[in-house]
């Protein structure tokens, strides 16, 4: 059951979608759904509006706490559609289980998302490149401080309209110090303690001159993970390589899509592990031909400087690459240019 309740008028109208600031500006409705006594309650879908909380709000210090991202597309004939929901909602509950959080039903998540889509699918924006940012979260919410488990959880999806992604390219610093993730740990879930750890030492190599960290292992620093909040390729010679999925590293939807549409091309594509020394090597002797982070938000953005221990080494960008092509094939199967021969797409049949 989902419980409805519309928002009397919209505030569309104020909003200028030639000039979207990422994630500040949040369309009409919320969804909201509570975890109590052992049981999820009702779905509501309300106006977008501040909530109270009590200071005592689990969340807010122990960080049980996870999030997902996605978005919904404005497609060439008008309609909107979902590209694959049902990874965000499998990955949010394994996100869920780690945190030792409730498991979100897919009743809960799949229908109330649809549901919430469709009732402001008027904010999908219809320019190129722009899209409806989905933000999915689970949080504790008892009000106690004592240091165990929350009782209570809450279930919400927010979503904002966001504008074309110039993530531009980026100069990235192999890390030497800090690590994002640790084996046994949490790294491969969407905890939001795993992006509070994040910001200092992105801070730092950004105070170096670097756009994000090329995060290396904990151990001691010897294997290539992610590109700051991206999964990493690398072309070296004809070869796409990409470390393998671990606990330390997060299972990214795009990485998915990218390593089938790279098979489905017919490359070589290698989950192996990627040493520092290797890549290191590779780009010293020309044999590194392209370097790109995967995400949702900016899908490929090319990494054209990569900074090591004492020397960086430059990659050409290049327009005609493997990284804007794969940019543009993703980009047309959202919008229903070309097939949807994976059955990625879900499109929301019956709009207004
Ligand atoms: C969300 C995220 C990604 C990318 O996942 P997508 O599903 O492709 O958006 C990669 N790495 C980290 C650490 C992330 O949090």
């Amino acid at each position: 059951m989902i419980d409805v309740q519309r928002k009397p008028a919209t505030s569309i109208d104020a909003v200028d979608f030639k000039d979207l600031p990422f994630g500040k500006v949040f369309s009409d409705h919320m969804l909201v759904c509570d975890y109590v006594d052992g049981q999820w309650g009702d779905v509501r879908i309300m106006p977008y509006e501040d909530v109270k909380f009590p200071l005592s709000l689990h969340a807010l210090h122990y960080g049980q706490a996870a999030f997902e991202g996605m978005k919904a597309y404005r497609m060439l004939d008008g309609g909107v559609g979902l590209f694959r929901p049902e990874m965000n909602f499998q990955r949010l509950n394994k996100s869920a289980r780690r945190l030792c959080m409730p498991e979100v039903p897919e009743e809960v998540f799949m229908k109330g998302l649809e549901e919430l889509v469709r009732i402001d699918s008027k904010w999908v924006p219809k320019e190129e490149g722009t899209s409806l940012y989905i933000r999915p979260f689970l949080f504790s919410s008892s009000s106690f401080i004592a240091a165990r488990p929350s009782e209570k959880y809450t279930f919400a999806i927010i979503t904002s309209p966001v504008g074309p992604y110039y993530s531009g390219t980026v100069k990235v610093r192999v890390e030497q110090e800090y690590t994002r993730s640790a084996a046994g740990g949490i790294g491969f879930t969407k905890a939001a303690g795993n992006y509070g750890g994040a910001f200092f030492p992105t801070r730092e190599a950004q105070n170096a001159g670097y756009t994000q960290i090329l995060w290396t292992d904990h151990r001691d620093h010897r294997f290539i993970e992610e590109s700051g909040t991206m999964n990493v390729m690398f072309r070296i010679g004809n070869t796409f390589r990409t470390p393998p999925l671990s606990d330390r590293i997060l299972a990214g939807i795009t990485r998915d899509s990218i390593l089938t549409l790279l098979r489905s091309w017919n490359e070589v594509v290698e989950e192996r592990p990627i040493t520092v020394d290797e890549l290191r090597y590779s780009a010293e002797h020309g044999y590194l031909q392209e370097a790109f982070g995967m995400g949702t938000a900016a899908v490929v953005s090319p990494i054209t400087t990569i900074g090591f221990k004492d020397k960086e080494y430059d990659l050409a960008y290049d327009e005609a690459g493997y990284g804007q092509r794969i940019k543009k094939a993703l980009g047309d199967i959202r919008s229903g240019a070309s097939p949807d021969r994976w059955g990625w797409m879900q499109v929301l049949e019956g709009l207004d």
